[in-house]
């Protein structure tokens, strides 16, 4: 029977292009001449031209790990040398085609007859040395290896021995690992990382050909060390700015220190560590990014604090932001991740592929990863099939699916700093507001379609801000003066921006600022503290019509937010602040004040810039309430600051994540789809499939397109070029979909 996908498969490619087309399949109708957007009437969007391709690059020049797209971990435990079948675990990686394995070393457990004192040998080691045979397997195959380390736990015979190595609690007590007290923590600023760890990187390189040292455990994600041994009580108090500078320059140090040893007896060699944790991650991501070779992003799975279906997409856009094209990989554990686990069970199947889809779609490469590999690859193997299948789909398609750069022109600055150390404001004081405040902006970018970068606060230059047409930054609280200028500079050179609260009130060390750093910017003047919410939040009163309000009929307010910075009057406002009141009884549920002259959003034009200021936590309202108002007056207004111009536009129903990129062949468009059930609760179980989505784009000069071909249906479309405008048709997006452009100068 010839269906829609085998019809696209067998006749597609040799049909012509243009209105015939649509005749003999009305399905895959081009779209319309003029781009719409429902939500925007009959208002045409503009697209901005893409800017000239980058120059070829020989792959022979490139680093070794540039060109590793699949990575394969069966993380070994110490039972395995008792049971593992080493040439069946390195058969089955390389028939997944995995171009490089993990293999342990340790540092809590040696997988080889190590000599290095404290350096506990594994009690089913048996003299073996388990590590040389599974070195000697995967080089054989031809994988390459990563030399897997563990600095953060050892054993009271090292204890007794070097009391100083440990990390204490404040009464002094050693402080153990919460689910074997028989380990203690390693502090980072002891000995133990200079001295233990460099000798079992100089023993592993002795005697093994691995290609790159790697350590699990440490750098600490998400959140700082907090250690009260000799060393560290001497340092600010932990959770600091004070501290984190510290801390950074101690990663840095052991970083420098670990690779060189690394590259002692092989130049390409190199240490990278354990790093992910998105916009909060440990370390200052700017430094890292400077120096890492390899971006290790150990977000294995969904969590119960954090549902968000996105979260290694987000984790990818961080990636993006500060490795210049360098590699990275984000970890997709095959097995149970989340607050009740099961390491040594599969998880559901379509939970692990959108893991694999947001690896590859957000740039980075894969990486599947199990727990033990008893005889048989363990007890329970469902998760090998689901792994080998996606890797040997994505390995026909490595050109496509690796990108070289973003074509976005908006940009998110993320502020880490902001991110690690504020935690909102006294009216809402919660670790949580920024986690709320970077899934909010996250969903309002993906429900109005913007194709978006992560731009790290650090890294604020013109030559990278200059590719962006706006910036937006959610609450990024704080901001260094110096990050101040450099944003009122991107201003003055014609760029646009969004703010929102408490942006540029507090330096880089939390210190509040009498007005924000940048209230001259934004035309604001602070008249008092943070206002939040007891009962009705307050709403934004309409005082006259603007393109931000587009899609707004039949009501004289909107909903404003939870919290809010009161501001002094400006002239004519387009939204003023009607204050929060009573919600219970309902007979008090009217506004005791229904007008006042404090605006609700503050917007002018420098130039061709365009600003817009939000005095509410906006972004992260939307997160807790999902409402639909707040959703369109963001759409709204980066669509008004950015003077409608993207540079590329999908248009059709449904909740997806793109990302569009310029690759070697040519451009790569990825659309996720998250309309489902469990986008942000539990874990996807079936795929929910989405209609057709309508894609253009503007060709840079004497660009010609040859071919667009969809990667997961393995089928080509027709596309269609008026001007230099490209045009095609997906006609259905499953749980993932990759528009490939392959193109040729004319
Ligand atoms: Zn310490």
């Amino acid at each position: 029977m010839l269906n829609r996908r085998n019809f696209l498969k067998t006749s597609v490619a040799a049909l012509p292009i243009g209105g015939a087309l649509d005749v003999l399949h009305p399905d895959v109708g081009l779209a319309a001449a003029s781009v719409t957007d429902a939500s925007l009437g009959d208002k045409t969007l503009k697209l901005a031209p893409l800017p000239p391709r980058l120059a070829p690059i020989d792959p022979a020049t490139m680093p070794w790990q540039q060109k590793v797209r699949r990575v394969g971990q069966s993380n070994m435990t110490e039972h395995d040398p008792a049971v593992m079948n080493v040439q069946e675990w390195a058969d089955f990686w390389h028939s997944a085609k995995a171009d490089i394995v993990f293999v342990s070393v340790t540092g809590i457990l040696a997988f080889y007859p190590s000599r290095v004192k404290f350096h506990r040998h594994g009690k089913f080691l048996n003299g073996r040395d388990f590590l040389g045979e599974c070195v000697a397997a995967a080089k054989k195959r031809g994988m390459r290896v990563v030399a897997r380390m563990s600095p953060d736990l050892n054993w009271g015979d090292a204890l007794d021995a070097h009391p100083e190595w440990a990390m204490r609690n404040a009464d002094g007590s050693p402080q153990l690992s919460g689910e074997e007290p028989r380990l203690f923590r390693t502090c980072m600023f002891s000995s133990y990382m200079d001295d233990y760890v460099s000798a079992i990187m100089r023993e592993v390189s002795s005697l093994y050909d691995v290609d790159c040292f790697y350590t699990n455990g440490w750098p600490p994600i998400g959140s700082l060390p907090d250690c009260h041994c000799a060393i560290c009580s001497k340092l600010p108090p932990a959770n600091t700015p004070a501290y984190w500078r510290i801390f950074n320059d101690r990663v840095v140090e052991l970083w420098h220190k670990y690779d060189a040893i690394a590259k002692e007896k092989k130049p390409g060699s190199f240490y990278f560590a354990n790093l992910g944790g998105n916009v909060r991650c440990g370390p200052n991501l700017d430094r890292l990014g400077k120096i890492a070779a390899w971006f290790q992003a150990d977000n294995q799975g969904r969590t119960y604090d954090n549902p968000a279906v996105w979260g290694c997409s987000l984790q990818g856009r961080v990636c993006s932001a500060v490795m210049d094209g360098k590699f990275a990989a984000n970890v997709t554990a095959a097995y149970s991740t989340g607050i009740v686990r099961w390491r040594n069970a599969s998880k559901n199947p379509a939970e692990a592929k959108m893991w694999l889809n947001q690896t590859l779609a957000s740039g980075m490469a894969l990486y599947y990863h199990f727990i033990g590999s008893e005889c048989g690859l363990g007890e329970d193997r469902r998760w090998q099939k689901v792994g080998a299948d996606y890797f040997q789909w994505a390995a026909k398609h490595d050109s496509h699916l690796t990108p070289r750069r973003s074509i976005a022109n908006l940009g998110v600055i993320m502020g880490q700093n902001t991110q690690l150390f504020y935690q909102g404001p006294a009216a809402a004081h919660s670790r949580d507001h920024m986690r709320e405040t970077i899934h909010g902006i996250y969903e309002t970018l993906l429900s109005g379609r913007f194709a978006f970068d992560f731009v790290h606060e650090d890294r604020l230059e013109p030559e990278r801000l200059s590719k962006y047409r706006a910036l937006l930054l959610p609450n990024v609280a704080m901001l260094s003066d110096r990050q101040c200028q450099q944003i009122r500079d991107y201003v003055h050179s014609g760029g646009s921006i969004m703010a929102s609260f408490e942006t540029s009130l507090y330096d880089e060390d939390l210190k509040p600022r009498v007005d924000p750093g940048l209230a001259d910017l934004f035309g604001i003047s602070k008249a008092g503290d943070v206002i939040g919410t007891n009962g009705n939040a307050y709403y934004g009163r309409i005082e006259r019509d603007h393109p931000i309000l587009a899609g707004f009929a039949n009501t004289n307010w909107l909903p404003g937010t939870q919290n809010r910075v009161p501001l002094k009057p400006i002239q004519n406002p387009v939204l003023t602040v009607v204050p929060g009141f009573v919600q219970y009884p309902p007979e008090l549920a009217y506004p005791p004040i229904a007008h006042t002259d404090e605006p609700a959003v503050v917007l002018h034009e420098i130039g061709s810039s365009r600003i817009a200021y939000f005095p509410g936590d906006i972004e992260r309202t939307i997160w807790l309430t999902g409402h639909g108002d707040l959703a369109r007056l963001l759409h709204n207004t980066i669509r008004w600051i950015m003077q409608d111009e993207s540079t590329v536009h999908v248009e059709g129903d449904g909740l997806l994540e793109m990302f569009a990129w310029e690759t070697m062949p040519g451009y790569a468009i990825h659309m996720i789809n998250y309309t489902n059930p469990n986008a942000h609760h539990g874990w996807m179980n079936s795929v929910y499939p989405l209609g057709r989505q309508a894609v253009s784009m503007k060709l840079p000069v004497g660009v010609k397109v040859r071919s667009v071909e969809l990667l997961r249906a393995e089928s080509n479309v027709p596309f269609r070029v008026d001007g230099d405008v490209l045009r095609f048709t997906i006609p259905q997006v499953d749980d993932y979909e990759v528009a490939a452009i392959s193109t040729s100068r004319g």
